[in-house]
């Protein structure tokens, strides 16, 4: 296992789809390992393949003490009229947070290395990781989704840092 450097923002991998996991081979296996070792930090809730330069659909998550993974995880249900419009950031742009629009709850669906189905679901904080990291596998960002005067008001705060 290895704790490996986060991509920021400007790095093409976090702009690119990543692609579904066909084998679950040691590639695969150390991918598992390095998500879950580099998740494992205060501060951090999520972390998607992409963001340490794996263009594979997985992502880790440590909330509330809880640290786990899935692979090729789908969104299978969002609440409809419920949202949470609270605070967001992402390791991959250091430093800044913005109110973002998201459902207050979700639920996914993916495999764990032995194919084994796994869910992961949950409100809040919880919901805001599956929906913040699966758009991280589709080549999202976090800043894609805000309001237009935050969107810029980001960008600003981005060219400062020279990003
Ligand atoms: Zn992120």
């Amino acid at each position: 296992m290895a704790m490996r450097d986060i991509r920021i923002i400007g790095d093409p991998v976090l702009r690119t789809e990543c692609d579904p996991i066909t084998k679950m081979d040691d590639h695969v296996r150390q991918l598992v390992a390095d998500l879950l070792e580099t998740v494992d930090m205060e501060g951090r809730a999520g972390l998607a393949a992409n963001q340490i330069g794996v263009g594979l659909r997985a992502f880790s998550w440590n909330i509330d003490g809880d640290i786990g993974y899935i692979l090729n995880p789908e969104i299978v249900e969002l609440s409809e009229d419920e949202y949470q419009d609270g605070d967001e950031g992402c390791l991959s742009v250091p430093g800044l947070w913005y109110p973002t629009e998201r459902a207050w709850y979700a639920r996914a669906e993916g495999v764990d290395l032995d194919g084994n189905k796994v869910v992961v679901e949950g409100e809040e904080i919880m919901a805001r990781c599956i929906q913040h990291e699966c758009d991280h596998l589709n080549g999202m960002l976090y800043l894609d989704r805000l309001s237009k005067k935050n969107h810029r008001n980001a960008m600003k705060e981005l060219r400062k840092q020279g990003l």
